[in-house]
């Protein structure tokens, strides 16, 4: 055997104990191809000629993840693994789903339906690598290849098209020619793909820790698909790098071109969460803001933008070339300054229930006099103790 994958212990004990039932069983897929690259898997997925039930009855915890697709999850020493019954899918009548899919007895076949070569290799202990398409030689040349014919396969699932060029950046490859061409011939397929799954990979590439490789997604002619805004206003392939891997900065930096209210009808096309809109949303709407130059200033600006999101906004500044490297530097000088600094209610000293025994009105007006105190500790922060602060209101805003 010419190459040996030191094997999970979960998964060495899955394999194992399929194949003691008579079973086939490999390791396959992603944890195959970060073996051999040299990286640590995440995960490990296991295929299988075991049907879901004899998986079921092998192992004493199991999910049924993907029963219908033949995927069991078996749970071993608090650590989830993907059983999957080797299968075949049918048709794929709408380019996102197979209409059916059929188990086989056939590893071939399993491996056959995979997106790319590097994917598509499975390793037994005792048998080594199963690689039928060369993925290995395709890992050795950096390379992302469709198993089979690239326009077929795009056809059938035209996510695989994003899922390329996360590979592509992830592993730092490039995409093969005659996958690359089949991108842009079938690039408006993409349009039958949910917009979850296209903003699901989308965001598994942004936040590969140095997403260069990202203008694929525009050189394949992939944008338009994805929103027909960003077919008008491309968006910045290269700011999201510069920017720490985190979701909602990372697609402000994307993003960035369109403005803040075209970014947010985007984000909410592509059905993204809330609190990730409103967190990319929310930094653009900043990102052409001035900033502050003292002490004073800066507290004013951090009620305003939210002390989380201060050093996030430089990062996209400083990303998007508003904002030079010294200045930056400046920035953050200011804002360790002024980072404990009182600029919300929540820090106050006084509390609405401290301002109602003084003597205070209720409802609205109670809000608009800790706003006050608010301001009064802004602009001269010794101010916020609750003595102070309550012999404040007494003398200038009770009455
Ligand atoms: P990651 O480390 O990102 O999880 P992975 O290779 O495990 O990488 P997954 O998306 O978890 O990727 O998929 C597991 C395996 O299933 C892939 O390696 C591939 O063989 C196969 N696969 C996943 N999605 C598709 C698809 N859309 N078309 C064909 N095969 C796919
Ligand atoms: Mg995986």
């Amino acid at each position: 055997m010419e190459w040996e994958l030191t094997m999970d212990p979960g998964a060495a004990y899955i394999v194992s104990k399929l194949e003691k039932a008579g079973f086939e069983a490999y390791v396959v897929g992603g944890c195959v191809r970060d073996a051999q690259m040299g990286l640590i898997p995440k995960d490990w997925d296991i295929t299988t000629s075991a049907r879901p039930p004899q998986i079921k009855a092998l192992f004493p915890k199991t999910f049924d993840t993907g029963i219908e697709h033949g995927t069991i999850s078996v749970l071993w020493e608090k650590r989830t693994y993907e059983v999957t019954t080797y299968r075949i899918d049918g048709q794929y009548s709408d380019h996102r789903r197979p209409d059916t899919v059929c188990f086989t007895s056939r590893l071939y076949e399993d491996l056959a339906r995979r997106d790319f070569t590097i994917n598509a290799m499975a390793y037994h202990p005792v048998k080594g690598l199963i690689d039928y398409f060369n993925g290995c030689l395709d890992i050795k040349k950096r390379r992302i290849r469709c198993v089979g014919n690239a326009a077929e396969r795009f056809e059938e699932d035209a996510l695989r098209m994003l899922r390329a060029i996360r590979f592509a950046v992830r592993l730092r490859f490039t995409i093969e020619e005659e996958t690359r061409k089949a991108m842009i011939e079938k690039a408006p397929l993409l349009q039958y793909v949910s917009k979850e799954r296209i903003a699901d990979e989308l965001t598994k590439t942004l936040l590969c820790q140095d997403c260069s490789g990202l203008e694929e997604v525009g050189s394949t002619g992939l944008c338009p698909w994805i929103s027909p805004r960003l077919g008008k206003i491309s968006p910045d392939y290269e700011a999201p790098r510069r920017v720490a891997p985190e979701k909602g900065l990372r697609w402000a930096a994307f993003l960035h071109p369109l403005g803040s209210s075209q970014a947010r009808a985007v984000l909410s096309e592509l059905k993204f969460d809330t609190a990730t809109i409103r967190r990319a949303t929310h930094l653009l709407e900043f990102l052409r803001a001035a900033m502050p130059q003292e002490d004073r200033a800066m507290r004013f600006f951090l009620y305003e933008l939210g002390t989380d999101d201060f050093m996030a906004l430089c990062q996209l500044k400083r990303a998007t070339g508003l904002l030079s490297e010294e200045e930056e530097r400046q920035m953050a000088a200011l804002f360790e300054r002024q980072k404990e600094a009182c600029v919300t209610l929540k820090q106050l000293a006084v509390s609405g229930r401290d301002l109602l025994a003084a003597g205070a009105k209720t409802g609205k007006e109670l809000g608009e006099t800790l706003e006050k105190l608010l301001c009064v500790v802004m602009e001269e922060p010794q101010m916020n103790q609750r003595d102070r602060l309550l012999a404040y209101f007494r003398e200038h805003l009770k009455a």
